[in-house]
């Protein structure tokens, strides 16, 4: 493992995506560690993807928030103890409460949240403050599922394991690029093909790299997944593939389901018409997936992510049910969540419309919850999910809220809204790790400094409904605390100590399984009763484990529903009436491109972790948008130049990359960058917040939108040891560099302008320039005590690639006579030319590097690997080193 000695390793899990992969973390005594993949996780035995092996490059203490913080009236924040910040979050919010109700709070939370904390702010909330306005950025997530599985199983119920996706013969993609978004899980799929043979097809509207990858591709249209499952429970009818017996015993409602999925796929041509997929493609799907007993149909954010997205959850779940293909080995309907623990946020009642432990807002639940905490003041109904609880903030009905460990600000649909929002708020706090972000820096009135991954201690649990531990292996900085610590020392301020005083997480983690268990008698399928009980050194050890773990059981349930029993009142699950599916906006004269967004390979949500990586952020270090090249003729938009970007909601400016990847008609944004992080790269605030009418989850990926042709006069990049402020109208980027940062940067600044400001920026250090302002071109290097502090380069758009030539600069110890001369050279310097984008970010190998072995023989994935080792730890970047490979055309020498 890396020099690191296992012995000294501590188990803990990855705080990145929902496959939940074990780590194995060995501190350096230094304040950093090494990681390796724990070989024992069952989720990834040992693999770990990009993210995951940089992990170590993001835990420095550098823009930490170390202590307590307030804001004064001149807007500037003060150092304070954590007993008057502690004060203040009482005083805010009680007096909000004392003034306008219960109803007038709120907490916001995060799947980055433990169980453990999500479980204390949770009750804090909903039993003795009186509210439900308890949401969380799974609202974002995979709330869609949630709602799904209620409505068909009876309870948030995911019913197989990652095993069921080893031992099947067909898997299903929906709207799901699990090979950059569930990067280990898409490897354990790859293994099954190349093992077992099975065969792999990919929903979805964008040519991902999973899709590359497939046996089978369907670009279905955006927002039809509906249709196409309805069209293929008819077909299953059809072709006698249907499990009679399964339908007549475990389940109720087919005939009327049938007849709607009958309204809504009448016949092959609409649905071919309405998909947008030739009949063939249709019939090719349906052929495999009736012929294939061991079928997963796995799906992501692509399903949740829509303002429909519980209908295609249960469009997906009535193929399984129909055909029986669930609780079976290898077989069933399979919810990929996005975050961390985002599954344990349910669990312990992290959305405003359940309550806990998997109970919802009936008079009973709400009863057997208040007399379980004894509490004082129990919420009686659901509260606002979270694109309602914003816009309530903006109406000032909701006065006072805390967030905790998420950006809302930029993650947020209509983002920019939401941020002007919380400048509403009578009384803001935040729980962060950060001294900055586009959330904070909106205004909280108090900063309360948190643990951070690494220095945290619970639990966490992944898609497969399994329970790992979360472990500390740093100490904790400055005055850094725990989330749950943070919350309970509110409670207990409020006069709540009886109740919120624990000793630690295992003390909250029995708690949270005694209320799984409490009057549960089988009603609920989230039980680890088996866990109440658990010691505190047994807690310190535990296992990764799934749910349901009930009393008297020492071994979790693998794969739900082997004999029906599901959890419905009459204990059969329910196919449902689904409605014709409709965009929430279609494209208009003024918005006609569909805007989809999603997740890059390398990178997580605003970037405030990944974002600290410099080996993460050179595989994609600057915003774009990806555009078909028909409709980038069309438009008059290039390749590298800039395209504006206008919605009903908001603008964005971003980088334009022309690829056939991108369906025609649409447009595909990442969601990363944040205000922080570039200047015009916040696609949140472009996002259509129209929601599903169950899960409240909002349309993500489908805004019209208009592109506009954008150029700016100079283009370039800039470096420098300490992040740097632009003028007003400049484009900027940022990515995280060794030994200091880089701006991609584009402005219509004339020469001697942008000479100007790099003098008064870098007055304290010895200038060197070169300044053509016929050609348009400024180049200069600022040095002192012979190193680089800054350079800037910038020349007319199409000029020269610079940024590998700026990053060599920076990383230079010192640089000599030699250096100095061609610092600034308009000629290439050898070992500086630019090698494009980094593809393999394990072994820091780029695409340049890549095609160069391509180019002398390397003609498969293997032979690339072995020639400059690019795909051979993670597999991340394998799908992009096969379109290398496809499309590098090596010419043989003739005769
Ligand atoms: Fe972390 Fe990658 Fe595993 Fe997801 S697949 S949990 S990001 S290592």
């Amino acid at each position: 493992m890396d020099g690191a000695n296992a012995m000294d390793a501590i188990r803990t899990t990855c705080p990145y995506c929902g496959v939940g992969c074990g780590v194995l973390a060995t501190p350096d005594g230094a304040g950093g560690a090494t990681i390796a993949g724990d070989p024992e996780h069952p989720a990834n035995f040992g693999r770990l993807c990009s993210k995951g092996s940089a992990l170590g490059e993001t835990v420095s203490l550098e823009g930490r928030l170390l202590h307590p913080m307030m804001r004064k009236a001149s807007g500037a924040y003060e150092r304070v103890s954590w007993d008057i910040a502690l004060d203040a979050v009482v005083e805010g919010f009680s007096r909000n409460a004392r003034a306008h109700g219960p109803d007038a709070l709120a907490f916001y939370l995060s799947g980055q949240l433990l169980t453990e904390d999500y479980y204390v702010a949770n009750k804090l909330m909903k039993g003795f403050l009186g509210s439900a306005n308890v949401d969380t950025n799974s609202r974002l997530c995979m709330a869609s599922s949630v709602a799904g599985h209620k409505r068909a199983f009876g309870g948030d119920l995911v019913p197989g394991s990652y095993e069921d996706l080893d031992k099947a013969d067909l898997i299903v993609l929906v709207g799901s690029n699990a090979a950059w978004c569930h990067p280990v899980l898409f490897q354990r799929m790859q293994a099954n093909r190349t093992q077992r043979g099975a065969k792999l097809i990919v929903i979805d509207p964008r040519r991902t790299p999973s899709a590359d990858e497939a046996d089978l591709f369907l670009p279905i249209a955006p927002g039809m997944d509906t249709v196409l499952f309805a069209w293929l429970l008819q077909e299953i009818v059809a072709r006698g593939a249907i499990d009679h017996d399964f339908v007549a015993k475990h389940t109720s409602g087919f005939e009327a389901a049938l007849q709607t999925a009958r309204d809504i796929a009448p016949d092959l041509a609409t649905v071919s018409v309405r998909c947008r997929l030739e009949p063939s493609l249709i019939n090719a799907f349906c052929d495999a997936w009736i012929s294939t007993k061991r079928v997963v149909t796995a799906w992501s954010q692509g399903v949740n992510q829509s303002a429909q997205g519980t209908d295609k959850v249960d469009a997906i779940i009535h193929c399984h049910l129909a055909s029986g293909r669930i609780g079976k080995e290898g077989a069933g309907p399979f919810s990929l969540t996005g975050q961390p623990n985002a599954m344990g946020g349910r669990e312990a009642g992290g959305l405003a419309n359940m309550l806990a432990a998997h109970m919802g807002f009936s008079p009973a639940e709400v009863d057997r919850v208040k007399r379980f905490w004894n509490a004082p003041l129990m919420a009686e109904r659901e509260g606002m999910k979270a694109v309602q609880m914003f816009d309530a903030i903006a109406q000032r009905r909701i006065r006072a809220l805390w967030v905790m460990a998420t950006n809302p600000a930029v993650s947020l649909p209509k983002a920019d809204h939401a941020r002007a929002a919380l400048g509403l708020l009578d009384f803001f706090a935040i729980s962060e790790v950060l001294l900055s972000n586009d959330t904070l820096n909106a205004g909280a009135n108090v900063l309360l400094p948190a643990a951070a991954w690494g220095e945290k201690d619970g639990a966490v649990t992944n898609s497969e409904r399994r329970i790992s531990r979360q472990r500390s292996f740093l100490a904790l900085p400055g005055e850094a605390r725990p989330d749950w610590w943070i919350v309970c020392e509110v409670a207990k301020r409020m006069g709540f100590a009886e109740a919120f005083t624990y000793a630690g997480p295992a003390d909250i983690f029995r708690e949270h399984a005694a209320l799984s268990c409490f009057e549960n008698e089988g009603s609920r399928g989230f039980d680890i009763g088996g866990l109440a009980q658990v010691g505190n050194a047994a807690y310190e050890g535990l296992a990764p484990v799934q749910w349901p773990l009930k009393q008297g059981e020492r071994v979790g349930v693998a794969r739900l529903f082997t004999r029906g029993a599901f959890q419905t009142p009459d204990g059969r699950a329910r196919f449902v009436e689904l409605k014709k599916p409709a965009l929430s906006l279609a494209p208009s004269s003024d918005f006609p491109l569909m805007l989809n967004t999603g997740r890059m390979r390398d990178q997580w949500h605003t970037m405030t972790r990944t974002g600290r990586s410099p080996r993460l952020g050179a595989h994609a270090p600057e915003p774009f948008v990806s555009v078909h090249p028909q409709d980038a003729a069309q438009l008059g938009l290039t390749i590298g130049g800039f395209a504006q970007i206008g919605s009903p909601f908001g603008q964005a400016l971003l980088r334009v990359d022309v690829t056939e990847a991108q369906e025609a008609g649409a447009v595909f944004a990442p969601i990363h960058w944040s205000g922080e992080s570039s200047s015009h790269g916040r696609v949140g605030a472009l996002v259509n917040p129209a929601t599903d009418p169950f899960s409240g989850q909002p349309e993500l990926k489908a805004t019209p939108v208009r592109l506009t042709p954008l150029r700016f006069e100079r283009e370039g990049g800039f470096v420098a040891r300490e992040a740097a402020r632009f003028p007003e109208a400049w484009w900027w980027a940022r990515a995280s560099l060794r030994d200091g940062v880089g701006y991609r940067v584009a402005s219509d600044m004339s020469v001697r302008e942008s000479a100007d400001w790099f003098n008064a920026r870098f007055a304290h250090c010895e200038v060197a320039e070169l300044i053509d302002a016929l050609g348009g071109l400024y180049r200069a290097a600022a040095f002192r005590e012979g190193r680089l502090e800054a350079a800037l380069f910038l020349a007319p758009p199409g000029g020269e690639p610079v940024w590998e030539r700026l990053k060599d600069l920076l990383a230079a110890d010192v640089i000599d006579a030699t250096w100095r001369r061609f610092a600034l050279s308009v000629r290439d310097v050898g070992g500086v030319a630019d090698r494009g984008p980094m593809v393999c970010s394990c072994f820091g190998v780029s695409q340049g590097a890549i095609r160069d072995a391509i180019e002398d023989g390397a003609c498969d994935t293997t032979a690339v690997g072995a020639a400059v080792k690019a795909g051979t730890n993670c597999g991340s970047c394998v799908p992009e080193i096969r379109k290398l490979i496809a499309s590098t055309r090596v010419f043989e020498p003739a005769g």
